[in-house]
């Protein structure tokens, strides 16, 4: 009894808390479940009526960036490591506008081999990198999981098993588009928890 009374009491405190944020600055609370009565705040469907319709699209249209951290950046290039656990070690690579070129070299510091466990990093728009996964593996292993010629893609590595180091270079002006881009992991599956942002400042 003592328990649900807490938790009641609780909830009715999270609501009203939640009731007041919303008020002055609905700071963004995905997290206050208990709050059937703000009208159903569906993350991702951002609607419109709210006071701040300003801020809660962007945290909408910018994933939450996984809690991994930004990549060490070093003339023009950064290295970024692959696991057999499927993780990349950071969960964003910011380029220095300044940069013509950018070189990003992949370590596999696993040991399962590129068939079990295979990792690359492929950049492209993130509107694009679902279809560009998917085409990925009908191409199949022999082709890095990249379809051949897919103008999809910015740039891509070799597909790598571990113990194994890849790198690739590209233009700097070609994710200063529209984007936002994403860099990612074309190995079947891979690319849901295998991915990050790109982007230039
Ligand atoms: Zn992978």
């Amino acid at each position: 009894m003592n328990t649900i009374n807490t938790r009641l009491t609780f909830l009715a405190a999270a609501c009203a808390m939640a009731l007041t944020a919303c008020g002055d600055k609905a700071s963004s609370a995905p997290d206050a479940t208990p709050a059937p009565t703000a009208t159903e705040v569906a993350p991702g469907t951002a609607p419109a009526s709210i006071e701040t319709p300003a801020d809660a699209p962007v945290e909408a249209a910018v994933p939450p960036a996984n809690d991994k951290p930004a990549a060490v950046v070093k003339d023009c290039a950064t290295e970024i490591q692959g696991t057999d656990a499927m993780q990349y070690n950071v969960g964003s690579i910011t380029v220095p506008a300044s940069c013509t070129d950018f070189k990003i070299t992949l370590v596999h510091a696993g040991t399962m081999p590129v068939a079990a466990m295979g990792h690359d990093v492929v950049i492209s728009k993130a509107a694009d990198m679902k279809a560009i996964a998917t085409a990925g593996i009908s191409a199949g292993l022999d082709n890095d999981y990249v379809k051949p010629g897919d103008p999809n893609v910015i740039a891509h590595t070799k597909m790598i098993g571990g113990g194994e180091t890849t790198s690739v270079s590209f233009p700097v002006s070609k994710i200063q588009g529209d984007g936002p881009y994403e860099f990612f992991c074309s190995f079947p599956g891979h690319d849901t928890v295998m991915r990050g942002s790109i982007s230039v400042e």
